[in-house]
């Protein structure tokens, strides 16, 4: 038995991860300081014997033994990172330094949640991990783009001079059941707005486009990349290539909660990528990983978790 410890383990892949880790017969050590993440996410996990729950913020050092590290913490949707940018890049910075000298100490493996964000505003699709990226240093995204870009070089940087074993992920957008009904991210909005009658927002012309990974594939990703050989340190994109624009999926969100909402359309936001899709050979080769649940699969289990959720 590991005993694993899960930064962000109260947000939504945290939570995910926690419930599976448990299942695989872990001990897990969920560490939140509740931002985005709630209580509730963990609620069914409290009683486990093998789970324990600690309250703590990780730009501060933390003291704790351990044998495998999964590193999220960091609020993950635009509406959440830029209400106190400031804190969002100490969050992965002075995170991810704390959490790697965790790990130096424990010997611990330790994962690291990157993104698809890395690569900005991307050039070229798909983008694959040798493409550097096209990041806007001073935006309102520049927080969440370059913490995460700055914590990708720290974890490089203690491989190389600590030897520490590493796995960095980039996670391209991923939904399911436990994302906040408020955190502004595309999927949670529309799905609510179309339960609740309200219109639904699209940004822009909506021919922006976005792959959707459906969470029980993107955990799976993330325990067998934590499994694999030690000299498999990524970066590796981890998402589902199959792309559609904000239009179409507003349209397949109303048709699949037969909803009468209207669709209405908003000033899109400051550097807003306009494409975004993973290449994934690299997982497919070294993972033997690749996200098996279609998108109108993972909306019609995620509108379900919305009704049962708003309803309560
Ligand atoms: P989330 O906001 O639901 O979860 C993040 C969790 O981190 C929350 O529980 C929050 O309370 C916690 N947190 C934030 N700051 C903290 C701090 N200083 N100390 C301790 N805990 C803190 O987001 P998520 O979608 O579950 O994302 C998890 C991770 O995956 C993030 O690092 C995010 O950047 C990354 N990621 C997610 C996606 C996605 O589509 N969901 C895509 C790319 C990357
Ligand atoms: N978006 C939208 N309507 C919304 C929320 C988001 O059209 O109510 C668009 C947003 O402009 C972006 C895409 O949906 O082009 C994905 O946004 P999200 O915040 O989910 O994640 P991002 O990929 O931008 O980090």
């Amino acid at each position: 038995m590991k005993r694993v410890m899960v930064t962000g383990g109260a947000g939504f892949l945290g939570s995910h991860l926690c419930a599976s880790l448990l299942g695989n017969h872990h001990e897990v050590l969920c560490v939140d300081n509740l931002f985005t993440g709630s209580r509730r996410n963990i609620q069914g996990l409290l009683e486990h014997p093998d789970f324990e729950f600690m309250r703590h913020d990780v730009t501060f050092p933390l003291y704790v033994e351990v044998d495998e590290i999964y590193n999220l913490a960091c609020p993950a949707s635009p509406h959440h990172y830029q209400f106190d940018p400031v804190q969002t890049t100490k969050t992965s910075v002075h995170g991810a330094i704390n959490m790697l000298g965790l790990a130096k100490r424990t010997k611990a493996r330790i994962f690291q949640a990157s993104t698809s964000e890395v690569y900005g505003d991307p050039d070229v699709s798909p983008q694959s991990e040798e493409y550097w990226g096209h990041v806007n240093p001073i935006g309102p995204r520049a927080c969440y783009d370059e913490g995460k870009r700055c914590a990708e070089t720290l974890f490089f940087d203690y491989y190389r001079q600590h030897g520490l074993a590493i796995k960095v992920a980039r996670i391209f957008n991923t939904y399911g059941p436990n994302m906040h009904p408020n955190d502004g991210r595309v999927i949670s909005n529309f799905i609510v707005q179309a339960l609740r009658k309200e219109p639904l927002t699209v940004y822009g012309d909506g021919m922006q486009t976005r792959s959707f990974c459906y969470v029980e594939d993107m955990i799976r990703g993330f325990m067998k990349f934590m499994e694999s050989t030690k000299d498999l340190t990524g970066p590796v994109n981890l998402g589902n290539p199959e792309t559609c624009s904000m239009l179409e999926l507003a349209e397949k969100i109303l048709r699949l909660t037969g909803s009468r909402s209207k669709i209405i359309f908003k000033p899109l936001p400051v550097d807003d990528p306009r494409q975004r899709k993973p290449d994934i050979t690299l997982a497919r080769k070294c993972l033997q990983w690749a996200p098996r649940v279609p998108l109108e699969d993972g909306l019609k289990e995620t509108i379900a978790y919305f009704s049962r959720s708003l309803d309560s």
